[in-house]
């Protein structure tokens, strides 16, 4: 998709939600239609990873059909942590949170589509070179996404790292981490086994080129994005 366009930069909003928050109201983004252009489907996709249900994150999970909200991706299994979805059951929503639940989680659980999945400390591989991870404190259940194909590998952070700017200084936090010091903490283990290596770090949030490569640089680390990377070396 084109980088840098409102569609991209909205991906998990979802189209046509009621959201507090004017940049996230009743989107109509080509999100789909992207995909279109990618030869994806909806009803090909048969895997969605959720990192954490938060707003942004779970909004494509449905769209709207004569006015009630159904999942996009109806051939597709949903999954979150065990830990996140728990938290999340058990957490005294406002209102604007219910709604997001109601529209963009309830239907899909009701669809038996949504697997929570217990993630252990070291991990858990869920398909052939994609295994998840446990990166809490953004979120309790929060988990980030390690790739690997063809000798190459990436990690998609979901929201543990939520800025480049977090690489400089990595003790900074987000407003909206649910744990503070259990976000730095999972901030740093992340960064410093990323450090120095092949493993692209593909952030949710991170502005265009979106994907680089985690350096050491004095005593915390900057985003790499040299052109010379591996996936260069191809042709
Ligand atoms: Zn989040």
């Amino acid at each position: 998709m084109p980088s840098g366009s409102p569609s991209s930069a909205y991906t998990g909003i979802g189209n046509g939600k009621s959201r507090a928050n004017p940049a996230w109201h009743n989107l109509d983004t080509t999100y789909l239609d992207n995909l279109r252009t990618l030869g994806l489907t909806p009803d090909s996709v048969d895997l969605v990873v959720l990192t954490h249900l938060h707003t942004d994150h779970v909004g494509w999970n449905t769209h709207e059909v004569n006015g009630s909200w159904v999942p996009t991706f109806r051939n597709a299994r949903h999954i979150t942590s065990r830990v996140e979805r728990d938290f999340w059951a058990g957490y005294a929503m406002d209102a604007p949170r219910r709604q997001m639940f109601e529209d963009s989680v309830i239907p899909v659980e009701q669809a038996g589509l949504l697997d929570p999945v217990e993630v252990p400390g070291d991990g858990i591989e869920i398909a052939p070179g994609m295994r998840l991870l446990p990166t809490p404190g953004h979120t309790p259940g929060h988990i980030s996404i390690h790739l690997s194909s063809a000798g190459q590998t990436a990690l998609i952070s979901g929201d543990a790292v939520h800025h480049p700017v977090q690489l400089a200084h990595p003790s900074l936090n987000s407003c909206v981490d649910i744990d503070a010091t259990q976000a730095e903490t999972t901030r740093r283990r992340l960064l410093a086994s990323l450090a120095g290596t092949g493993t692209l770090l593909l952030g949710s949030h991170f502005p265009a080129p979106t994907g680089g490569h985690v350096l050491s640089e004095s005593d915390a680390y900057r985003l790499g994005h040299q052109a010379s990377g591996a996936g260069a070396a191809s042709s």
